[in-house]
């Protein structure tokens, strides 16, 4: 009996000894297969679909900036009148309406800046009211979904146009014409969308919205006013104006929500130093500038 627990406890030392120098010394060779791991992934994984209309993804998908111009060159500067030369900034403000709304209106009247605001479905007064006053202050109003649920409108190109027709059904009630701009939720290059529609659906969204008669913008100017809850207001000023420098044409990312104060305090200096920087500024319209992350 002793003798067998004697034996017991030396396999038991030599198999721990095995193990230690079997976990030490391959380690070298172990490495590469844990680098190796991430490959076999996409190299972008598909994140949680957000179910939040106003949510932080939309700055998260950078990815592929493939620039597209504009897709008529005689009709660039046709709808923006103070673009005839020089540099154009277009001021986008998506997922209003907000209790922010009203504040950004009333700093850009005060400048005297036309914007645009890649608006979400809101059918209550107030939100009609806002649209109504988007349109009468003469900004652009342009589609971003009527849900912005991603797991919904990303779940095939069908789903996706019942889901901007019904905004546009709204926004014809409310300001009698339908637009036909749109932003996707998350870009055209989002990644959020395949969880629902698989890897191509971006590619058939965008295809189906530009044969139903509409432009699709991106942005190439990120404000990063999504990249927190409550962004720093210097370093949306600073991402404006460092991404701005050498371009021509700038779509600029913002977003109209009632907790992201820093982008309405941000805004007046963000217009002074854009002006400052030669920019005059512009609205979107079907045929002005455009910027596609995706090229169908
Ligand atoms: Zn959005």
């Amino acid at each position: 009996m002793i003798k067998i627990s004697v034996m017991l406890v030396l396999v038991s030392v030599i198999g721990f000894a095995i193990m230690h120098r079997r976990t030490d010394a391959p380690q070298a060779r172990q490495i590469p297969q844990s680098r190796a791991q991430p490959l076999t992934q996409p190299p972008h994984a598909p994140a949680e679909v957000p179910t939040s209309p106003a949510n932080p993804d939309d700055d998260i998908v950078e990815t592929r900036h493939t620039y597209s111009g504009p897709r008529r060159p005689q009709a660039l500067h046709s709808s923006t009148p103070t673009a005839s030369s020089g540099k154009v900034a277009y001021l986008t403000f998506d997922d209003g309406p907000s209790g922010s709304t009203r504040k950004i209106l009333s700093i850009l009247r005060t400048y005297g800046v036309p914007a645009t605001f890649f608006v979400v479905g809101s059918d209550s007064a107030e939100g009609r009211a806002l649209y109504q006053q988007i349109a009468a202050e003469g900004h652009a109003l342009g589609n971003h979904t009527y849900s912005h649920d991603y797991k919904a409108i990303y779940r095939s190109t069908a789903a996706f146009r019942k889901d901007v027709d019904k905004l546009g059904r709204l926004l014809e009630s409310c300001v009698g014409y339908r637009p036909d701009i749109i932003r996707f939720p998350g870009g055209s290059n989002n990644h959020l969308s395949w969880k629902s529609g698989g890897r191509g659906i971006m590619y058939r969204a965008a295809k189906a919205v530009q044969d139903d008669g509409y432009q699709y913008f991106d942005w190439n100017v990120s404000s990063t006013d999504a990249a927190a809850p409550v962004q720093d207001k210097s370093l949306i000023i600073d991402s404006v104006m460092s991404a701005s420098r050498g371009k021509q044409s700038i779509i600029v990312l913002m977003h109209d929500n009632t907790y992201k104060t820093t982008t309405v305090e941000a805004l007046p200096v963000i217009i002074k130093r854009l002006q400052a920087a030669g920019f005059t500024f512009g609205k979107l319209s079907k045929n002005s500038f455009a910027f596609h992350f995706l090229e169908p």
